[in-house]
Order: structure tokens, then sequence, then C-alpha cells
């Protein structure tokens, strides 16, 4: 989608902290984070939320958890602990309609994550 500001992440034509790069996903520092370690893993192409999700053959969502597990080890919250998120639609706060997992850590997050 070329007006998509999550594709033009994964394209390189607007500049993101990422930290990693995958054939199918892509994991980079939120621009707000909510946590000393707050990152978004998203698909490479773009699906507008989470429930599209099954229109699409590959398993996309299980890659996106692995890429989320992967990348808490890599950012050494793996044994502490983290919280995945999906946003969707008004009430669920959804900003940026290019489907993304929400990887939150390295405080103790409480019951909620309410934004500041
Ligand atoms: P959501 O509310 O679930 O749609 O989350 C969208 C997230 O994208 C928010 O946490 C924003 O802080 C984050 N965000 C918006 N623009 C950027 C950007 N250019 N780079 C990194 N994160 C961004
Ligand atoms: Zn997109």
């Amino acid at each position: 989608m070329s007006d998509c500001l999550f594709c033009k992440i994964v394209s390189g034509d607007i500049p993101a902290q990422v930290v990693y790069n995958g054939p199918n996903t892509t994991a980079f520092r939120d621009i707000n984070p909510q946590a000393p370690v707050h990152i978004l893993i998203i698909p490479n192409h773009h699906i507008e939320h989470i429930r599209d999700w099954g229109a699409y053959d590959n398993n996309i969502l299980a890659e996106m958890f692995q890429t989320a597990n992967t990348v808490a080890e890599m950012e050494g919250i793996a044994d502490s602990g983290y919280r995945l998120m999906f946003n969707y639609g008004a009430d669920g706060g959804m900003e940026v309609y290019h489907l993304h997992l929400h990887l939150l850590g390295g405080r103790m997050l409480g019951p909620m994550v309410v934004r500041q």
C-alpha cells in the first residue's frame, strides 16, 4: 500500500529503529514507547488489521509470534517477562492500519497498559 506508514518502514522509505528484518516480518522500536522495551512486529506485506489475517494463506500470525519471542530474547526480557498485544478499532485505540503486534517489557507492566 503506497500510503501506508508501516509499509514505508518495511521498504525503507521512512526511517525506523529496526531491530529485526526477516523475509516475512519486521520489528522496530515504537516511536512513543510505553515501556523500556516497546517494539512493533509487523508482516512485511500489507494486512490491515487482526480481523483480516485469515484472508491470507500463509501462517503469518505464527511467524509474528515467533519473531516476537526472538526479539524478546535479543532485548534481554525473555526471562523477566513481556506482554504481546494487538489493538483493533476505535475502542481498541488502533491508530495505524497495518497489522502490528506490540511487544512490551522491561518493567512490571501491571494489569493494564494505559496510554500516557
Ligand atoms: P496502535 O495504537 O495499536 O495502532 O499502535 C500504533 C503504534 O505505532 C503507536 O504505539 C505509535 O506510537 C506507533 N508509531 C506511529 N508512528 C510510528 C513510527 N513512525 N515509527 C514507530 N512507531 C510508530
Ligand atoms: Zn501497510
